[in-house]
């Protein structure tokens, strides 16, 4: 996509999916690189894998037993002769017949001709003779070939994020190495003169770094490795040599420093050494928003206020860093909520309000949170959910259906009683 970097989209506001298509437009999923299985836990795979063989390979036993014909069980209780035995990881080439039992432990190959293994807990063994109960079914404790995984069959598709059961699959299958996408790097600078490390005393005027920890939090939950680049000063030199300390990051965020204040220099070093594809959005919290590049290199720039800068990030960060890390399904959890609570709204920006979501009587039910200042951040940890008003609604009714986006950490499985 080509456009005029400042021009075409800092004379107004943009919309909300317009801004994020810029984002995306900026990040591809990281080149694959293969990693012994057990390093592949929590990172996407970049292809399909294909099971090359059956899962078990071979007819093998349930239990420790006897292996044995079952029509011989069917007539009534029977006793059979013991010809052999076979172990787990043996091969025992004798066919068995009918009258015939052969002993056998879990998981070792079930000789042919047998059709059913009978669990020690129901056979009594004198001698070299074993005695069955009647009717036995045939197949009984007996594990058939394919029937955990189908050879051919794609046990894992390219985007899924390697667990730790699919680790065991995988390996189950024979892999031991597998192509992966690494965990993109992501540089986090603050800046602003009135801002300050925690742990450092707090001097008259100033502020306490809420946005670079945070920010730092987000970007592990979405995937992703922070790298703090600490905190710049209102200056366009600052802000210059922190960016260029980053050691080749995918993806840098920056908080502050890009509305239309008079030290506002985000926006300023974008223009002069990289390019601007945002400067506004159309929404709230958080209207001011730099997207562009610098040295090639994806930034995003979010507003300083914590709740507009943690409101934003989903919103253009989160799935960029999706995206990065080779996901299929870049965008966080939504579904739809009762309200409970008449809102209103004024109309041409996307609200994205702070709601608390609740499973009631069989259905899910949103309010909004006290505090919904931009600059509020209690609010936010009352919260599990942004309530999404649309550009086009001023008002929205008590019990009417809404979208909610999910905070990342939020599960649809924290609502049991959902219907
Ligand atoms: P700015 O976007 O730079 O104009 O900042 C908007 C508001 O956010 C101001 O009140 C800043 O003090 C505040 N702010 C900026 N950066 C941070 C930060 N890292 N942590 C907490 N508040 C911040
Ligand atoms: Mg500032």
């Amino acid at each position: 996509m080509t456009w005029d970097p400042i021009a075409a989209t800092c004379a107004e506001p943009i919309g909300v999916d317009v801004a994020q298509g810029h984002m995306l437009s900026l990040v591809h999923p990281l080149s694959p690189h293969t990693v012994p299985l057990v390093d592949a836990l929590g990172l996407a795979l970049a292809g399909d894998i294909v099971a090359p063989v059956s899962i078990p390979p071979f007819r093998n036993s349930a239990m420790d037993g006897y292996a044995i014909q079952s029509a011989d069980s069917s007539h009534g209780p029977v006793t059979l002769r013991i010809v052999g035995q076979v172990a787990a990881g043996e091969t025992n080439n004798t066919v068995v017949q009918s009258g015939e039992a052969i002993r056998i432990m879990t998981g070792a190959q079930v000789p042919d001709g047998a059709d059913a293994v009978v669990p020690f807990e129901l056979v009594r063994v004198e001698g070299d003779r074993v005695a069955v109960p009647q009717g036995i079914t045939s197949g009984a404790n007996i594990r058939n070939p394919g029937e955990d995984i189908v050879s051919g069959t794609v046990v894992a598709s390219a985007g899924e994020i390697v667990s730790s059961a699919l680790v065991g699959a995988l390996a189950a299958v024979g892999t031991a190495h597998v192509a992966v996408r690494r965990v993109p790097r992501v540089a986090i600078l603050s800046t602003g003169d009135e801002v300050v490390p925690p742990g450092t005393p707090l001097m008259q005027g100033k502020i306490w770094d809420a946005n670079a920890p945070m920010l730092s939090a987000l970007v592990q939950l979405a995937g992703g490795q922070p790298h703090a680049l600490g905190i710049a000063a209102d200056s366009a030199e600052d802000i210059r040599s922190r960016l260029a300390d980053a050691r080749t990051p995918d993806l840098m965020i920056t908080s502050g420093g890009v509305s239309a204040g008079d030290f506002d220099m985000v926006k300023d070093v974008l223009r002069a050494d990289g390019s601007v594809a945002v400067c506004q959005v159309r929404m709230k919290p958080g209207r001011p928003l730099a997207i562009g590049t610098i040295n090639g290199i994806p930034m995003l720039g979010l507003p300083g206020n914590p709740a507009a800068a943690y409101v934003s990030f989903l919103q253009y960060a989160w799935p960029a860093i999706r995206r990065l890390v080779g996901v299929a399904d870049t965008t966080l959890s939504e579904i739809d909520a009762v309200l409970t609570t008449a809102l209103t709204d004024r109309p041409g920006r996307r609200t994205f309000m702070r709601g608390e979501l609740t499973a009631h009587e069989g259905r899910l039910a949103v309010r909004p949170v006290l505090r919904q200042g931009s600059a509020m951040i209690r609010g936010l940890v009352d919260s599990n959910c942004l309530i999404v008003i649309p550009e086009e609604r001023d008002r929205l009714a008590d019990g009417e259906l809404v979208r909610v986006q999910l905070l990342p950490g939020t599960s649809l499985t924290s609502f049991p009683h959902q219907t």
